[in-house]
């Protein structure tokens, strides 16, 4: 497939910032995609730049893609990977990368007459199956203003099918409501649509999540501690209570036992691999122990977390990264090792839903897209809803 037309252009987020948006064509058919921003960030991640310098490469790059025939997505991904010829892509940029191949991605699939999630099942040798949706319903941390030091409380409902899922998260978020507006007396949403609480004790979350949820049948929570946000010096400041590694792994040791959670993310900070390998051998029997800055969509650093027993399942952002092909090796090694994979939005998202497509094409275990009441977050739960439409159909 050659690349006819690529155009670029700059868009606004969901925190109302900068990034970048591609339309692609070829023989007459195009696409457009987007990609997203996240704030706390791994320190592996590769790099993105200034949209706006984005927009002085894109003319450059068109010239190289000139002409090319490219076999699969591999091939077209490398010639970018080539072309910016730096580990951690800051000279054309993971956001620029990343759009173009998301699009050369989704241009593949309607050439080919396929679903996204179809060509992505194809690549990756997956059956297409719907993932639980980790539905990211009170926001603390770096997404929040003077709110819990946790960054995401997660409601995970049975996995039964994405528009049940859907219409119980809602319930949950109108329990949520009334909720908090009763004892704080406002409402007010963090950068991911779900409701902040203003409290420093991190299991006040997971208390007030409890009772929201309690109805729901088989449901579960999780938590994504982003724990490097909070970290300095060897010691976690929890809301203003300093502890060390050990004594935060026995926090969530009671947690674990009082509240029924089903996957933990970034327990410990990103340097702290002794938290990470405690916390699986306690814990890692019960529930998920997620990593997402520690191995940041890299199979080099996957592959480390696995010789250490560090984790039992990642996220997956593609953007960590910086091109389809690459967050698919990722998924695959992580598969190999029998990990759980959570494929996860970013805190500043667009309304691009290939994320959506990505977590059932690789047979994800769950999806993590924020809150439901942000438009950039719910279209991917209806993009999961409409697939599960069509492989019933096709049944
Ligand atoms: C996360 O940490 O999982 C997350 C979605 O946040 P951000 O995009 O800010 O890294
Ligand atoms: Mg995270």
């Amino acid at each position: 497939m050659q690349v006819d037309n690529l155009h670029l252009k700059i868009i606004s987020d969901s925190r109302g910032k900068s990034t970048l948006e591609a339309e692609m064509e070829s023989e007459g058919i195009s696409v457009i995609s987007s990609v997203p921003s996240g704030k706390s960030t791994g320190k592996g991640e590769a790099l993105s730049i200034d949209p706006e310098k984005a927009l002085a490469k894109i003319d450059w790059i068109k010239s190289q893609l000139k002409g090319h025939e490219f076999a699969t997505l591999d091939q077209f991904d490398n010639l970018l990977i080539t072309l910016d010829g730096t580990p951690d892509k800051s000279r054309l940029g993971a956001n620029l990368i990343l759009v173009l191949s998301i699009a050369f991605t989704k241009l593949l699939a309607k050439k080919g007459n396929m679903e996204i999630y179809e060509l992505i099942a194809k690549l990756s040798d997956s059956v297409p199956v719907a993932p639980r949706c980790f539905f990211n319903v009170i926001n603390g941390g770096l997404h929040s203003k003077n709110s819990l030091p946790f960054q995401e409380y997660i409601f995970v409902p049975e996995n039964n099918s994405p528009k049940k899922n859907l219409e119980e998260v809602m319930v949950v978020i109108k329990n949520l409501e009334d909720i908090i507006t009763k004892k704080y007396g406002n409402l007010r949403q963090g950068d991911e649509g779900g409701y902040e609480v203003p409290e420093n004790d991190p299991k006040i979350g997971l208390e007030i999540l409890s009772e929201a949820s309690s109805a729901i049948g088989g449901s579960r929570l999780a938590m994504d501690v982003a724990a490097s946000t909070f970290y300095q010096d060897g010691k976690y400041d929890v809301g203003g209570k300093i502890m060390s590694s050990d004594e935060l792994l026995s926090y969530y040791q009671l947690l674990t036992q009082n509240y029924k959670l089903l996957s933990i993310e970034d327990p410990f900070a990103e340097d702290n691999w002794e938290g990470f390998t405690k916390i699986t051998k306690e814990l890692g029997e019960k529930i998920w122990i997620i990593g997402d800055d520690l191995t940041t969509t890299n199979v080099k650093s996957i592959k480390r977390a696995y010789e250490k027993n560090a984790i039992n399942g990642v996220i997956i952002k593609p953007n960590q990264i910086g091109s389809v092909s690459e967050t698919l090796q990722a998924v695959n090694l992580a598969k190999n090792y029998g990990w759980k994979i959570i494929v996860s939005h970013r805190s500043g998202e667009t309304m691009d839903t290939f994320i959506a497509d990505l977590a059932v094409g690789v047979s994800a275990d769950g999806l993590k897209s924020g809150c439901p009441l942000q438009k950039e977050r719910l279209v991917k739960y209806q993009r999961l809803e409409e697939i599960e439409s069509r492989i019933k159909n096709n049944e």
